[in-house]
Order: C-alpha cells, then sequence, then structure tokens
C-alpha cells in the first residue's frame, strides 16, 4: 500500500505530541525547509543542462570562498521558502556574512533557522553529490530581532538538525532529538518517504576518511591514528582498513549513518588562524545532533562538538565523527598526546611497539 507510507510531512505532523515545547510552528517550519530541499534538488539534478547554473565561479563569499552560481540559487531558495510563514525571526548562512533579517511584511516567531545551502559545491561541476545543512534554534527569550550573539548557543540547544542529500537518489535525513529518519524523494509524487527509519551508526568499523593531502601538516594524535589504521593487519589495530573520500560533508556523513566509519577534517598547522575547516553553527553542530541520535559520536578531538560555547557566527572548528569506538579512540590519542611529549609519536618504534596496543 505505496498510499500509506510514511511522507516527511506525516512523519513531522505525527511527531508533534512528542515535542510538547514546539507545537505545529515547528511543524510548519520543517516543512518549509523540506519545500526548499526539493526545489534545490530539482535545481541540482539539471545539471549542465543550465549551463548558467554551472559556471565557474564569479564571486566570494564571507568564507573567502569560491561561491557558485548555484549556491547563491540555492541560499535564495532557502531564505525564500522559510521566510514568509510566521515561525522565524532569523536566519544565518554559510553564503551571508550577517544574519538575515526576516522582512517586516512577514510575521516574526520564535525560531532561527541556520543553515549551509549547498555543501561540497566544488562537486557541481563534475556531477558528484552534494547536499543542504540545516538547524534549528530557539532564539532567546523577548529577541524578535536577533543579532549575531543570539546565534551563539551550543549545539545542545538545537531543537532539530537533519541535511538534505542530491545524489542519485534525493534524500532528506532528520533527527528532532529523538533518533534519526531517512526519507527518499519519490519524484513521481513529489514526497520525501520515509525509507530509512531509525537510523544507527555501527559502533566498530574499517574505514576512515580524511583529506590526506593535508598530511603534512596533521598533529600527532591524528598522525598516529592514521599510521596505525595504514599499517593494517601488520600494525597494532591488527586489521586492514579501507580509505574514502567524497569531498563533500553530507555525502561522507551519510555513507557513516548507512554503514559505519569515522571522518575527519581534522585542526592542522596549515593556517593556524583556523581553527579547523568546517563550520561550527551550520555544518558541525547539525551534523553531531544528527551523528550523537544515531549512537555515534562527533568530537574536536579535545571536547564533544555540542558542548562548545560559539564564538562567532562563521567559526571554524575541527570535526571527527562517525563511529562510536574510533570516535573515542582519537579522544584517546588527543588526551595521551597532551601527556605525553611529542618525541613518542617521531620514533619507528613507537609505530611497531605501540604503548597504547589494544589487543
Ligand atoms: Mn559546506
Ligand atoms: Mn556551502
Amino acid at each position: 500500500m505505496p498510499h500509506r507510507r510514511t511522507t516527511f510531512s506525516k512523519y513531522i505532523i505525527e511527531d508533534q505530541p512528542r515535542r510538547v515545547a514546539h507545537g505545529s510552528d515547528l511543524t510548519a517550519l520543517l516543512n518549509d525547509i523540506q519545500t526548499a530541499c526539493k526545489y534545490i534538488a530539482a535545481a541540482v539534478s539539471r545539471g549542465a543542462l543550465e549551463p548558467s547554473r554551472t559556471a565557474q565561479p564569479v564571486m566570494v563569499n564571507v568564507q573567502g570562498e569560491e561561491q557558485k552560481p548555484l549556491d547563491v540559487l540555492s541560499n535564495d531558495i532557502m531564505i525564500g521558502a522559510c521566510e514568509w510563514g510566521g515561525q522565524l525571526c532569523g536566519m544565518v548562512s554559510e553564503e551571508l556574512e550577517d544574519p538575515y533579517r526576516i522582512p517586516d511584511r512577514f510575521q516574526r516567531g520564535r525560531y532561527m533557522l541556520v543553515f549551509d545551502p549547498l555543501d561540497g559545491s566544488s562537486n557541481i561541476d563534475i556531477n558528484m553529490t552534494v547536499g543542504s545543512i540545516f538547524s534549528v534554534l530557539c532564539a532567546p527569550e523577548g529577541v524578535t530581532e536577533p543579532k549575531p550573539e543570539d546565534f551563539l548557543q551550543k549545539g545542545t540547544a538545537q531543537v532539530a538538525a537533519g541535511y538534505a542529500l542530491y545524489g542519485p537518489a534525493s534524500m532528506i535525513v532528520v533527527t528532532l532529538g529523538h533518533g534519526v529518519q531517512g526519507f527518499t524523494l519519490d519524484r513521481d509524487i513529489g514526497a520525501f518517504t520515509l525509507t530509512h527509519p531509525n537510523m544507527t551508526i555501527p559502533a566498530a568499523t574499517s574505514e576512515f576518511a580524511i583529506n590526506a593531502s593535508n598530511e603534512r601538516f596533521w598533529e600527532p594524535p591524528v598522525r598516529r591514528y592514521v599510521e596505525e589504521c595504514v599499517l593494517g593487519k601488520s600494525g597494532p589495530r591488527g586489521r586492514d582498513f579501507n580509505t574514502r573520500w567524497i569531498a563533500s560533508m553530507v555525502a561522507e556523513v551519510h555513507r557513516i549513518l548507512l554503514r559505519g566509519g569515522l571522518y575527519m577534517y581534522p585542526r592542522d598547522t596549515k593556517d593556524p588562524s583556523k581553527a579547523g575547516r568546517l563550520r561550527l553553527l551550520y555544518e558541525a553542530n547539525p551534523m553531531a545532533m544528527i551523528v550523537e541520535n544515531a549512537g555515534g559520536l562527533c568530537s574536536t578531538g579535545r571536547e564533544r562538538m555540542l558542548d562548545i560555547q560559539p564564538t562567532d557566527i562563521h567559526q571554524r572548528v575541527p570535526v571527527i565523527l562517525g563511529s562510536r569506538e574510533e570516535v573515542e579512540r582519537l579522544e584517546q590519542y588527543h588526551r595521551e598526546a597532551e601527556l605525553t611529549p611529542v618525541m613518542a609519536f617521531s620514533t619507528p618504534l613507537f609505530n611497531a611497539r605501540s604503548l597504547f596496543r589494544t589487543s
């Protein structure tokens, strides 16, 4: 009975009684977000048939990164789909330096939307997977026009988080704080349909993803972890590992939700002014909420992602996320590196006869 399936719309309505502090306003907001994701999915899927959308970048965004026409279009779509309904009092986007002000012609609500309209957009030119990431926060009491500091809330304060993935099939994966649900876009009826209920990340894995071209900039704990994985059966881990790298955070997290794994964009010494590459508010925190709700972990290596007190709306952080056992191992390596002098990591002996042998 296909017509009895749970669509995204049905799910957020049925789930409403579980969210006592958040009534129909949150439902309406989530509905607008899924509409935005449908528009973006449609735009992305046109590919090279819309040369104007895949043209070479002409602009640079607030992060100093190339802004592609589809980045700009996706940002406009997200704003246009979500600003009108009276649920929001402000938005923060990767593509905008300052918070977006809800125009006066619309009602204002208690929620704030934070998003990366198009993640992995360098994949656009080669027709590879991209996505959108979103997070819903509550405005501080009495605030109707949030300033940047009103968005500086810990990840634990998120009301909902999710991402849309535009791959061979488009999907929305969402958490409202109790489990993670995955919906596949059924283009025949134009509805995201529940296909992946209660997604969980296996605790153990033999797959890791990291941009290995940055190896020379890695800190000792990350260097150690990767070296041990690469040594495989002959190293302290005693088993072989595989690597993966899609260059889109949404795609990496999605793979990990489906079959486990570890994804890292750790702190490195390439540009000491940047603590990491990914953005806390609209990349790391929403993914951390999803990953934790699926039984995984998300950390900087030094602390739990969701416990970080943000200091800037576009703040960057190191990210280590995925299967619980591997994230815990990396956290342990970070702790040990702080206690032990660096010398321990630079001797060949260290790899062969690790002090931290687990078997
Ligand atoms: Mn991104
Ligand atoms: Mn982006």
